[in-house]
């Protein structure tokens, strides 16, 4: 089924809203209504009947309402509060007097009845098919102390079910208008509201791969649709950033591999065409297998990469021995630094333990010392140093090399980077083995940073969380 577009849904949601509202507050003022009129209605009544009090006189054993006919408002006053009357005699509760309405209507409370509602002396309501009354019920002495009367008098409570009705009739008259009124206004404003997220879309839809610099109007209202167009156009950068990354990774990747792929066909068929003798073939072999090795190092290091970010590389949580590590790679690379005639020293603090991966620990070393060397000229220094620094296990590796420019520092931790290609060209490498080092140190807890200046040189720092030596590696190592 085709769900409800936004904007049918926002309006559908005003409407039902004010329905409830309409619904809710309407049955609370109908009763309020009826209540407040109902109690003033009470209070005339009372009034009346004190009223009529003042005037009640015992004349021979009998009741008398004594006033000055001639009086004119004083008679009116009386006769409108004597509409609904009777007086009953008491203890015997006999019917004295009986207003003409009272008798029209056939409320005639019997001997019995008069008797109770003397004793109880509350008000009480009397529901007729038309009409409803509520009536005061007061007991006047007669003065001799063994009679006495029950005064009762009435007033019609329809004015309270009047107001009730016409606020009933109002409500369902006006409700529908409003909510009427209100999704026609809901429909236009979620109309105009939801307007430019139609422009991001259509905005959005014109840009394809090959149009990744194009970015989305932001209309600088400062509302939530700027927010979507601002992320939106983030994601754009990000993406636009790593097509390009992708883009100068394929073309690297595609030159790093047709470098010593033509070598290797130049060999061979120079081989077949020229070599005559085993130590000549096995010459060319040898020199084939230097290339095969490169290219499997590079393949590695983009399958690192791949199951990396797979998360299928499983790691081991070890006690580090990083000071030996570290030895033990210095060790490792000084036949590469001194077949370039590159001096590397080595200062490091022994005992340094951390938790993590020998293995790639060893990797995040071995590439920074390996970047050192070939980034460092003939007669250049490259130095190893390991200290402890505030819990710290800190690594460095200084050259006195290139250097990298400024406006690349940010870039090289990230993949398939490397800073000025003109003078990459002559040094071989992908621009993976940094951003494999940066994971590595992070997955450790670790940061990485770098310091350079062009034709000055480079220092890469590592900093690792310092351990204690486990027992069992303790133990071991004794
Ligand atoms: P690769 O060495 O395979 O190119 P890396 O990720 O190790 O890839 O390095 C990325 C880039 O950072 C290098 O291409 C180089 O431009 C720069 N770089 C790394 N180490 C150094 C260094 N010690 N001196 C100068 N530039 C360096």
């Amino acid at each position: 089924m085709k769900r409800l577009s936004l904007r049918a849904r926002l309006t559908f949601l005003y409407s039902a809203v004010l329905c409830v509202m309409l619904a809710l507050f309407g049955a609370l003022f109908y009763r309020a209504l009826g209540l407040f009129v109902e109690q003033s209605l009470t209070s005339e009544l009372h009034d009346e009947a004190s009223f009529l009090r003042n005037y009640m006189r015992v004349n021979d054993d009998q009741l008398q309402l004594v006033f000055d006919p001639a009086d004119r408002e004083q008679a009116y006053l009386i006769h409108v509060a004597t509409r609904y009357y009777q007086v009953f005699r008491l203890p015997s509760g006999d019917l004295l007097v009986q207003s003409e309405e009272l008798d029209l209507l056939g409320i005639r409370p019997t001997p019995e009845q008069a008797r109770v509602l003397a004793s109880q002396q509350n008000d009480t309501d009397v529901l007729l098919p038309s009409e409803r009354l509520r009536f005061e019920n007061s007991v006047v002495p007669a003065g001799d102390g063994a009679t006495s009367f029950l005064v009762r008098v009435a007033i019609p409570l329809s004015p309270a079910d009047a107001a009730r009705r016409g606020f009933l009739r109002s409500l369902l008259f006006l409700a529908p208008v409003g909510v009427g009124f209100t999704a026609l206004v809901g429909w236009q404003f979620t109309k105009r509201a939801l307007h430019p997220m139609k422009d991001l879309a259509v905005a959005a839809r014109k840009i394809d791969i090959q149009q990744l610099q194009q970015r989305l109007p932001v209309r600088g209202a400062g509302d939530e649709v700027d927010d979507v167009a601002r992320a939106f156009n983030d994601t754009l950068a990000r993406l636009e950033n790593s097509v390009d990354q992708m883009k100068q990774f394929t073309a690297s990747i595609s030159h790093e591999l047709r470098t010593p792929l033509t070598a290797l066909r130049g060999e061979a068929e120079v081989a077949l065409l020229e070599a005559h003798s085993v130590e000549e073939y096995r010459r060319v072999l040898a020199s084939q297998l230097e290339e095969f090795d490169k290219l499997t190092q590079m393949v590695n290091q983009l399958l690192i990469l791949a199951r990396a970010e797979a998360g299928e590389i499983h790691w081991t949580d070890q006690s580090v021995d990083l000071s030996a590590l570290a030895v033990s790679l210095a060790e490792q690379m000084e036949p590469i630094a001194t077949a370039k005639n590159v001096h590397l020293q080595e200062q490091i603090n022994p005992g340094i333990i951390v938790r993590g991966d020998s293995n790639w620990l060893e990797r995040v070393i071995l590439n920074l010392l390996d970047n050192a060397i070939k980034f460092t000229g003939e007669g250049g220094k490259v130095r190893l140093r390991l200290n402890a620094e505030r819990g710290q296990a800190v690594l460095r590796v200084e050259d006195t090399g290139a250097g990298i420019p400024a406006e690349a520092i940010p870039h090289v931790f990230e993949r398939f980077f490397r800073a000025e290609p003109s003078r990459s060209k002559h040094v071989e490498g992908v621009g993976l083995g940094l951003a494999l080092a940066k994971w590595i140190v992070e997955q450790h807890h670790g940061q990485i940073e770098v310091e350079s200046r062009p034709d000055q040189g480079s220092c890469f720092t590592v900093r690792l969380p310092k351990a204690v030596p486990d027992v069992a590696s303790a133990a071991v190592s004794t």
